[in-house]
């Protein structure tokens, strides 16, 4: 099996489009993507860990690592025994995770990112709405509450934009997030391509 997975992690603050341009990507053969948000979300809400989630989500907080990186393991080995992801022709598209340091190093040996997609944004006023209008769409309550949207800035600053000194710079490519999302795609792409191919 070919581990470490070769991985291209979306990485970018809440709001800014990671999920979105995610499944685009994922439509693409040769690429599977894998958002830790949605597999926390399918979890049995009366289970312990559904449970768990939803403790730590709804304040806007990261829910432990170790059983984070527990989790996506055992979800990623799920997807393959399903032979939905295929790790020896896919790229693992990760979107969020890893999403503190001890996740990135505890990640290091399964893991083999070939890039970083960074999506940045000058005004994240406008993150903030997309959340807010997300929100009513799919009823997500970490979304609908504008304390809690603060305080997934504050998480994503303190704790997750330091993930990004953990690789080299070569592989990280800031990517605008505005524009239309076949815009934002159209950028992701022309970034990635030349990563894949190298
Ligand atoms: P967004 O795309 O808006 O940033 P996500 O859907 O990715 O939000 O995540 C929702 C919530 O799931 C997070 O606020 C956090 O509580 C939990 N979560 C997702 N990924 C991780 C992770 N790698 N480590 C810890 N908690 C996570």
């Amino acid at each position: 099996m070919a581990t470490p997975y070769t991985s291209i992690l979306l990485f970018g603050p809440p709001g800014i489009g990671k999920g979105t341009q995610g499944k685009m990507l994922g439509a693409i053969p040769g690429f599977f993507h894998l958002a830790t948000g949605d597999m926390f979300r399918s979890l049995d809400k009366e289970s312990e860990i559904g449970m768990e989630f939803a403790r730590y989500s709804s304040k806007g907080l990261l829910v432990p690592d170790f059983l984070t990186v527990r989790l996506w393991r055992q979800h990623v080995e799920q997807l393959i025994k399903r032979e939905l992801y295929n790790p020896e022709v896919d790229v693992l598209l990760l979107d969020g995770i890893p999403r503190s340091v001890p996740q990135a190093e505890s990640m290091k040996e399964y893991i083999d990112p070939c890039m970083i997609v960074h999506l940045v944004c000058e005004d994240l006023s406008k993150m903030v709405r997309r959340m807010q209008k997300r929100a009513t769409e799919q009823g997500r309550p970490d979304d609908a509450d504008e304390s809690v949207i603060r305080k997934r800035f504050e998480v994503y600053s303190g704790q997750t934009a330091p993930v990004l000194a953990c690789y080299d710079k070569s592989i990280i490519s800031d990517i605008d997030a505005l524009g239309t999302q076949a815009e934002v795609l159209l950028r992701v792409l022309s970034a990635i391509l030349p990563h894949l191919n190298a």
